[in-house]
């Protein structure tokens, strides 16, 4: 007996009708469905944030569990469960009652977030929508390793590269060619950028770092995406960077890590990119 009765218009998850037969139980309408992607996602940001925590340290991400880092007791699965851990233990460690930061289920909640909405967005071709959660979930881990330390970690942005490129053949949003000339747009681009600083002031601007990561985001969104990436970061990056100067009257350079607002362009772009640049051409071009 089967408990699933498709409607025979097309076959997408909202189509799928409840009977009620055993499987009834368990089948899901589109708002279970959702709640089940977002909690999903937490789980997910859970262990986005052991990545951040120890992938800077060359630690394995795999092994030993979590541990306060105040005791080191090793957390209970019961205290390890997505955001309402944190709210329950009013973000202290059970056992010696140190601060939890708050960063772990804001970065939960944000993942959490990021995959519902990748499923809304993407969700009529899955492949697409698990890859492009898997390419935002790496640049919630670059963004938040490059806020802590001001580095970006090769060891995902390298093999992240190849990786787009690849998947491009597979994949309906980006061609193969998009794809390769977003990595040659995107690392040479900021090359540039960068050797030009260093002629004019003699001094390091651009971390080889924000070059490798740029690259990594024209293989997954094209070179159109990429040159999208690169105006929405220099404004972003600038309006906040000066705001930063002006109260704390530092270098710049010094105060403000790139990578995040490569990150947030390039996030934009993955939303409502194509919608903004055909605006733009309806608006100036045409
Ligand atoms: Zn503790």
């Amino acid at each position: 007996m089967c408990g699933l009765i498709l409607n025979g218009r097309t076959g997408g998850f909202s189509d799928v009708e409840l009977d009620t037969g055993f499987w009834g139980k368990y089948s899901m309408t589109p708002l279970l469905l959702n709640l089940y992607i977002f909690l999903l996602g937490m789980c997910v940001g859970s262990f986005l944030n052991v990545c951040i925590y120890r992938l800077p340290a060359g630690r394995s991400i795999i092994q030993p569990a979590s541990a306060c880092t105040g005791c080191h007791t090793p957390i209970r699965w019961y205290d390890n469960i997505p955001v309402l851990s944190y709210i329950f233990l009013r973000g202290r460690c059970r056992t010696c009652h140190s601060a939890i930061s708050p960063r772990y289920p804001i970065v939960e909640l944000l993942t959490g977030s990021f995959a519902l909405a990748i499923w809304l967005r993407f969700g009529t071709h899955p492949p697409t929508a698990a890859v492009y959660f898997v390419f935002i979930a790496a640049l919630l881990v670059i963004t938040f390793i490059d806020i802590d330390h001001r580095i970006i970690p090769d060891v995902i942005s390298l093999p992240a590269i190849p990786a787009g490129l690849a998947l491009s053949f597979f994949l309906p949003p980006v061609s193969w060619l998009d794809s390769l000339l977003g990595i040659v747009v995107g690392g040479g681009s900021l090359f540039i950028v960068a050797w030009g600083y260093h002629l004019l002031t003699g001094k390091e601007g651009m971390g080889g770092g924000d070059i490798k990561l740029l690259a990594m985001i024209g293989a997954f969104i094209g070179w159109q995406g990429v040159l999208f990436t690169i105006m929405a970061s220099s404004f972003t990056g600038t309006a906040v960077g000066l705001a930063v100067m002006l109260r704390a009257r530092k270098d710049m350079k010094m105060a403000v890590p790139f990578g995040p607002f490569l990150a947030i362009g390039a996030i934009l772009y993955l939303f409502f990119g194509p919608r903004w640049i055909e605006w733009y051409l309806h608006r100036f071009l045409v």
